[in-house]
């Protein structure tokens, strides 16, 4: 039987209303209206892509939201001194360096230089701490969107076998860590795994995050399974697809996101969360 399709647009789009009426019940509340600044550096075609989506979002609920787009030779003392202005802003809430950066630039030490409670990416150390320990502000965009579609679809995650497959410090760990405080019985993979469809049949949820197209292939899943895709691949003719084989995967899964239309939109949604916790801590700063 054909597997039931997570529809990742209408779960962002009921989100995002949420959270929309939540920012305008701040805004009236506080008359803090949260504000998020999103920095560019240089002309990469898919980060301005990215960086467009996210205004276009902030502001369809109702938040204030700047661009600021650096040329490709900014310097790394430019790009501080930008991180510092914003640092002192009020009406910015939250502060987002698209990644990834020019190679000259040395992205770790800007991720640092973000005030933690402004790091509405969840990429600080102080946050990827706090997110380890399970007493956390904000959670990474992209595994938090995951677990919202979990909610959502009302899928259990106490004592399930979770397998993530792929570690990256911005997906695969933090999911994994997120699937531990859900309860999950949790197996990190990675390229180095030995016999990796022995362990992606072992799951009852597997979120899958290594950036090749349609790796994953319907007899690596254990029937029935949830099979979260959180690959966003540009093959030959521009087409987007995921880290799963969507046409083999649908067969034996019983429930499964497509992309487009699966994590992707979630990923946006999180910020928004993001911003408007952190735009709340500012506002009862205030008070
Ligand atoms: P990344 O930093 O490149 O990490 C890829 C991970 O996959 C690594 O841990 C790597 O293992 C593992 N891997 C690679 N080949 C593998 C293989 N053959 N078998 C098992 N594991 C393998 O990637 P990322 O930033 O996490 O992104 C992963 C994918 O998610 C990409 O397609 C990206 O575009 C997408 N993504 C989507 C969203 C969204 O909003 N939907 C957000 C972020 C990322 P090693 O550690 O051993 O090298």
């Amino acid at each position: 039987m054909a597997a039931r399709i997570i529809d990742g647009k209408k779960i962002a789009g009921l989100t995002r209303a949420d959270i929309a009426a939540r920012a305008a019940r701040l805004e009236a509340e506080t008359g803090v209206k949260p504000g998020l600044a999103v920095i560019i550096v240089g002309d990469d075609p898919a980060s301005q892509v990215y960086v467009r989506n996210k205004k276009r979002a902030c502001e369809e609920a109702g938040m204030y939201s700047v661009v600021i787009e650096m040329p490709a030779d900014t310097t790394q003392a430019e790009l501080m001194e930008q991180i510092e202005q914003l640092k002192k802003d009020e009406k910015i809430h939250g502060i987002l360096v698209q990644l990834p950066l020019p190679k000259h630039l040395d992205e770790d030490a800007v991720i640092a230089a973000i005030p933690p409670e402004k790091d509405v990416d969840a990429f600080h150390p102080a946050n990827t701490g706090k997110i380890m320990i399970g007493d956390y502000d904000f959670l990474p965009c992209t595994p938090a969107g995951v677990m919202k579609l979990l909610e959502y679809e009302g899928i259990e995650i106490a004592g399930k076998e979770c397998v993530v497959v792929g570690r990256s410090n911005i997906v695969g760990k933090p999911q994994a860590m997120l699937l531990l405080h859900a309860n999950g019985t949790v197996t990190v993979c990675h390229s180095k795994t030995k016999d990796l469809a022995e362990v992606t049949r072992r799951a009852d949820i597997l979120v899958v995050a290594i950036g090749r197209a349609n790796f994953i292939t319907g007899d690596m899943i254990k029937p029935g399974a949830v099979v979260i895709d959180v690959g966003m691949n540009r093959l030959e003719d521009k087409k987007l697809c995921g880290d799963v084989d969507f046409a083999s995967c649908s067969q034996v899964a019983g429930a499964i996101t497509p992309v487009p239309g699966g994590v992707g939109p979630m990923t946006i949604t999180m910020l928004l969360e993001n911003t408007l916790t952190a735009a709340k801590k500012a506002a009862s700063k205030k008070l």
